[in-house]
């Protein structure tokens, strides 16, 4: 029983398409975010933040962006395969908590479609995963809507 935290950032740029992959969902939107996965920034960081709690490296390492098995993946894939190696690693997940830093457009009306689809991924009750948002207040990348960033963190348990 020994807590372990872990954090987790990322970023992706913003192209012209029709709606934005945020924690598994597809918020309706005049861009769409750019990367060799489905460029889910805030299932990224996530992921990212278990790694770093369970001292498994980072994403990158799991899931390389030169290899062709991950273009287009669906980053709720990653993050289940990345919970399946932490729970046979004899660790469970307390808790998760990130905030999605975009400009554009509001994320409160997919907020709770969020928390669910993380939640189940993550094996744990929807209260345990917190998702807030706030925006660039027009300054910097996110301000001028080039690309969308997401933090997270982590909390996990050992089992024993
Ligand atoms: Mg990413």
């Amino acid at each position: 029983m020994t807590a372990l935290v872990g954090i987790g950032y990322d970023s992706h740029r913003l192209v012209d398409g029709n709606s934005l992959r945020l924690g598994g969902v597809d918020v309706p939107h005049d861009k769409r975010l750019d990367g060799h996965s489905d460029a889910d920034v805030l299932t990224h960081a996530v992921i990212d933040a278990l790694l770093g709690a369970a001292g498994m490296g980072d994403i990158g390492q799991h899931f390389p962006d030169t290899d062709p098995r991950f273009a287009g993946a669906d980053s709720m894939q990653l993050l289940d395969t990345v919970v399946g190696e932490i729970v046979a690693a004899g660790m469970h997940v307390v808790n998760v908590d990130c905030t999605v830093v975009l400009q554009t457009p509001k994320v409160a009306p997919h907020r709770e479609a969020m928390r669910a689809r993380l939640a189940g991924c993550l094996g744990i009750p929807q209260e345990r995963v917190n998702v807030k948002a706030t925006t660039g207040e027009g300054m910097g990348f996110v301000g001028r809507c080039e690309g969308v960033a997401a933090l997270a963190i982590a909390a996990l348990d050992t089992d024993t």
